[in-house]
């Protein structure tokens, strides 16, 4: 069958590659689940592995197999598979596990090891081809009801993850009821996020540079939140207007910005970094300034990656949640569609050109 890979460490290296068709026996213990992949989305991660900024290859392969947001239809299960069938819509989980205390109780999102083994992104070929296989553990059923939101399952367990790991760092604080969060980055993640905070009833800003009507400004406002261009207004402009955040999300892929959104977050609030940024930039930051209003304020910064099944399940109540209160507004994340795995060179080329393109992914299937 083939896939879409990359040669990591090469730029620019996106190739057709050919893999042998997975089968259920290949995972032991009749705990395999055989997946015909339906569509498959690609994100930042993606364009930065293509850069050779970041991924590795498998052990004994020149090639990665991209590919970690999924969407595909159950066509084989072991036998001692009990929660998906074949015909159900299933997603599937990103990392794998490493041999840490956490890895072992089904916490690899949280590996105390280094190395991390992540489909698609290191070390293991991703969902860009035509079938896979995986343990039963890692595939996550969609409700046929939430068929047109397909790959957003993915990118929403990492938003999922995000909040629920700051609501959960803040127990610490006894009593903590945030009213108000800033969204820095009105990406899939941003958006997301955005559309998470709405749910549990926060107020919130959602920063982003393009003017106003857009449609990521679209999307903001219709899940009831307030879009703001950063070519109008500042983080300190809208704090001083509004207040300081209990909550900021940043998720712009800038550590520019990842710095600057500390000094705007309010006492005993939490900012909740996502960017994976592989480049090497340095700026200058208020340190000293940062750092007193930090220690006085009782500041949490936390960093939030990948998402396991419990984070996927989480995620994907709240895209139904979404989807019956602000009706037709999440699906609109979904912009740029490319037919087939063959289509690769228009999907890289979405991917680093297409400035307005939200969302690409790749139709592999019908189904
Ligand atoms: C993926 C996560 C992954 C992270 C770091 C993101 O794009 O969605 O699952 O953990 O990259 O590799
Ligand atoms: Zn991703």
């Amino acid at each position: 069958m083939q896939a879409i890979a990359v040669h990591p460490g090469r730029p620019n290296s996106v190739h057709l590659a050919e893999l042998p068709k997975p089968r259920v026996e290949d995972i032991p213990d009749g705990r395999g689940v055989l997946v015909r992949v339906l569509k498959v989305g690609v994100d930042a991660t993606d364009r930065e592995i293509n850069d050779a900024l970041y991924g590795n290859a498998p052990p004994g392969y020149q090639f990665l197999v991209l590919g970690h947001e999924s969407f595909g239809i159950v066509e084989a299960v072991g036998p001692n598979v009990k929660h998906v069938k074949p015909g159900d819509y299933v997603t599937c989980t990103v990392r794998r596990p490493g041999k840490s205390i956490y890895d072992r109780i089904g916490r690899s999102d949280i590996t105390s090891e280094e190395t991390y083994y992540e489909r698609g992104i290191n070390l293991l070929h991703g969902f860009l081809t035509e079938y896979y296989v995986d343990d039963a553990e890692f595939v996550v059923k969609m409700p046929v009801g939430l068929k047109h939101l397909h790959v957003l399952a993915e990118p929403m367990s990492c938003a999922a993850k995000a909040v629920q790991q700051a609501f959960e760092a803040q127990k610490r604080l006894q009593v903590w009821d945030p009213k108000l969060a800033f969204v820095t980055g009105a990406g899939q993640i941003g958006l997301l996020s955005t559309l998470i905070l709405r749910l549990r009833g926060l107020e919130v800003f959602t920063f982003a540079r393009g003017k106003a009507p857009n449609l990521k400004s679209e999307i903001v406002s219709g899940m009831g939140a307030t879009y703001v261009s950063t070519k109008d207004k500042s983080l300190k402009d809208v704090a001083a207007a509004a207040g300081k955040p209990d909550l900021i999300i940043e998720a712009t892929g800038s550590s520019e910005i990842a710095f600057q959104a500390m000094e705007v977050l309010g006492h005993n609030g939490a900012e909740v970094w996502t960017s994976i940024t592989g480049g090497q930039r340095r700026v200058e930051v208020p340190s000293d300034h940062v750092n007193l209003n930090w220690v006085l304020g009782n500041k949490l910064l936390l960093g939030s990656v990948n998402a396991n099944r419990r984070h996927f399940e989480i995620g994907i109540a709240d895209l139904a949640l979404g989807e019956v209160t602000y009706p037709g507004v999440i699906e609109r994340i979904l912009t740029n569609p490319v037919p087939g795995i063959k289509s690769y060179k228009e999907m890289m080329r979405l991917l680093v050109e297409g400035k307005d393109a939200l969302k690409v992914y790749v139709d592999v299937a019908e189904g």
